[in-house]
């Protein structure tokens, strides 16, 4: 990772946070683990394209770097034909592909035409090539959500809680998501304010665009 010992901070204590939401998740998993199917072997959660905030995003790209050669090439060559496509559809898309260029219908739209497209770091066994890089919203993926000011969302995992959520079991899975999200954009705000190269403004970028970029964007953000 980066030399600057400001950055290696905030990601320490970025992936403290990411850890404390693990935990929690991991609680959920084992107190409900009859009405779950999250674990080894489901991938459910790695089909679609999403986008990810920049905290993730330079997680993400360290991840990529800690590869061995011939995975990352793996990784690499998914990722190429998956972005083609994506700048075929969308293509003021510019290299390192951040999306504050388009809007967030537009990126939802993007979403939805790839939803079927399995992330670039999937492995073929179902294994997460970055797992210990993997988002914010992996970890979180697949539980029903559940705010403390909005009650729960509508949709969850399909697999996940298939009789639905009953109101005792809302309150174990009650979170703060504003708060959540607010504090990930604290932590993207920090990182980009020590590394100029990064937007500094309020943003995010797909995971296939980071891998594309990697080369010519992100190595240099996150090399040792
Ligand atoms: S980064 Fe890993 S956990 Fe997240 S969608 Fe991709 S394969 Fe799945």
């Amino acid at each position: 990772m980066a030399e600057n010992g400001s950055v290696l901070s905030i990601l320490d204590e970025y992936q403290h946070f990411l850890m404390e939401l693990d935990t929690w998740f991991r609680s959920i998993r084992v107190k409900y683990g009859s009405s779950m199917q999250c674990g080894k072997g489901c991938t459910y959660c790695c089909c679609g394209l999403f986008d990810v905030p920049i905290a993730d995003a330079l997680r993400v790209a360290a991840g990529f770097q800690s590869l061995s050669p011939s995975t990352r090439e793996t990784v690499a060559r998914c990722a190429r034909s998956l972005h083609a496509g994506l700048i075929r559809e969308s293509p003021e898309l510019e290299e390192p592909f951040f999306l504050d260029r388009i809007s967030e219908t537009r990126i939802d739209r993007l979403a939805d035409r790839f939803d079927d497209v399995r992330c670039p770091f999937l492995a073929t066994d179902g294994d997460c090539h970055v797992y210990e890089f993997r988002p914010s919203a992996c970890i979180l993926e697949g539980i029903p959500m559940v705010d403390v000011q909005d009650g729960p969302f509508d949709d969850w995992c399909e697999f996940n809680f298939t009789g639905g959520v009953a109101r005792e079991v809302e309150s174990d899975l009650r979170l703060d998501y504003s708060e959540i999200e607010a504090t990930i954009q604290r932590f993207s705000q920090n990182l980009a304010e020590q590394l100029p190269s990064l937007p500094q403004k309020e943003t995010t970028v797909f995971i296939p665009s980071i891998i594309v970029a990697f080369e010519s964007f992100w190595r240099d953000l996150v090399r040792e």
